[in-house]
């Protein structure tokens, strides 16, 4: 299926990490694009100056990069289309859709006051909307003293055709005359995102339903311009495993900390992409299965609950999908000083991914190949080398010397052929092993051991404790 025409896009707030929140929806409005071959755009709605930060901006940006979820065109930051936003405001009022308003924010908020009293809906009570020019006192129109308000329609509804929670209806005497330009002259959100939306050709806007009710404002401000409404959906929130919002509270992280803690950016994009939406039963799938199967029908309408559990499961099967390759140069970004080992690390990667369930699991198995001899020996696996178990160890020793096949087959065959003619279990004998060369209980199984750390390294590492 191909509609070039779609466009969607992700508009954070830059006055905070990207959360996962954030991140499913940019998923959800890249997946969607992607199906269509339509564009995926990323607007940094960074109005509200006060709260706007550079490393929020940088969060966000660093963030999407990290989960390759990259936009069509360069980031849009909507503080620069501000003297757009004000010449639209200033054509709504010219054509009589909006309205000058001198009310000062002490009056606007005992009308809050008197409405909560009269049990009310505290708003705006409409004071200055149908004043006309001649009724403003000398100099009220002029300067800093006044707002611009939407003249929002007072009777009748304003229904939204919502791909995700299906029709939406607002009685309109709920919406009060919102503001579009402060007194300072700068626009406000529910002006700038209409402009904006319809400025880059937005055809769906796919985000979280907090903004429900804004839709129903934002259809009433398409409307009195004459401009196409895009295609809402709203998805429902993410909450947490109790039940509630998904909050700080809950752990709930910025974006970078997953990458961090050794998620894979395709398994927090599977992931996430569950989080919500399903394709039956599949629950481990490719970025090319996702676009290819992507479908706002498919997104229910229930909250989905964050569950770590199930974000491990989802990653370790992407690490065992994952390349040996790909997955070296994740481990060395991880750990660097691994770099010395590289080739080692590579080659028992396939072991290594097998066992893994986050990218730190591969590097703590790989910890003990970075022990400077003589190694040290964890108290509790010193009581191993004994003087049972030492003879054995040179025995070993002498006859690993002579093998000319280092495989780990090769030498899992010599060491277990001993096993049998000394008459050893190999459950007791490993942890001798386990302790000579890893000097740790944490390490893949004994015969990887053999084949991370390499013929010299093993033989010298027996050496040492053999005296
Ligand atoms: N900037 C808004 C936010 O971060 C999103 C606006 C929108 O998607 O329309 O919540």
């Amino acid at each position: 299926m191909s509609d070039p025409q779609v466009i969607t896009r992700f508009a954070p707030s830059p006055t905070g990490f990207l959360h996962i929140g954030g991140a499913r929806t940019a998923l959800f409005n890249w997946a969607f694009a992607r199906h269509f071959g339509g564009k995926f755009l990323l607007r940094i709605e960074d109005t509200d100056r006060a709260r706007s930060t550079q490393e929020a901006i940088d969060a966000i940006l660093s963030g999407m990069d990290w989960l390759g979820l990259n936009a069509d065109d360069a980031p849009v930051f909507q503080h620069a289309n501000a003297d757009r936003h004000i010449s639209v405001a200033e054509q709504l009022l010219q054509d009589g859709k909006a309205y000058k308003c001198t009310c000062t924010a002490e009056e606007v908020d005992a009308m809050r006051e008197k409405a909560r009293a009269e049990n009310r809906t505290p708003r705006y009570d409409g004071t200055c909307r149908d004043k006309t020019a001649a009724d403003f006192n000398e100099g009220d129109d002029e300067g800093d003293d006044y707002v611009i308000r939407f003249k929002a329609p007072q009777s009748g509804e304003t229904i939204i055709a919502d791909a995700i929670q299906g029709d939406v209806t607002f009685a309109n005497d709920q919406f009060d005359d919102l503001i579009l330009l402060r007194s300072n002259g700068s626009p406000t959100y529910m002006l700038s995102v209409v402009v904006d939306d319809h400025d880059m050709g937005v055809t769906h806007v796919i985000r979280g339903d907090d903004h429900l009710t804004n839709a129903g404002r934002q259809a009433q401000i398409y409307a009195a311009l004459g401009w196409d409404i895009p295609q809402f959906a709203h998805m429902s929130l993410i909450h947490g495993s109790d039940g509630a919002k998904l909050s700080k509270r809950h752990g709930a992280l910025g974006i970078e900390a997953y990458r961090d803690m050794g998620y894979l950016p395709q398994a927090m994009r599977n992931y996430l992409a569950r989080l919500g939406w399903s394709h039956g039963d599949e629950e481990i799938f490719t970025d090319v299965q996702l676009i290819e199967w992507f479908s706002l029908d498919a997104v229910g309408k229930a909250p989905a609950r964050f569950d770590t559990e199930k974000l491990d499961f989802v990653n370790a099967q992407h690490l065992n999908m994952s390349d040996d390759e790909a997955l070296l140069g994740d481990v060395l970004a991880l750990d660097p000083e691994l770099a010395a080992h590289q080739a080692q690390v590579l080659r028992a990667m396939g072991k290594l991914k097998e066992r893994a369930t986050r990218l730190g699991d591969i590097v703590a198995d790989c910890a003990f190949l970075k022990a400077k001899r003589p190694i040290t020996i964890d108290e509790k696996l010193l009581k191993h080398l004994n003087d049972d178990n030492l003879p054995h160890l040179a025995a070993l020793r002498a006859q690993l010397q002579t093998l000319e096949d280092w495989s780990t087959e090769a030498v899992e065959a010599l060491i277990k052929g001993y096993m049998e003619a000394e008459g050893l279990k190999m459950g007791k004998f490993a942890p001798a092993f386990r302790a000579a060369l890893v000097g740790s209980s944490q390490s893949p199984g004994i015969f990887e051991v053999f084949s991370l750390l390499g013929r010299d390294e093993v033989l010298a590492r027996l050496a040492d404790q053999i005296g």
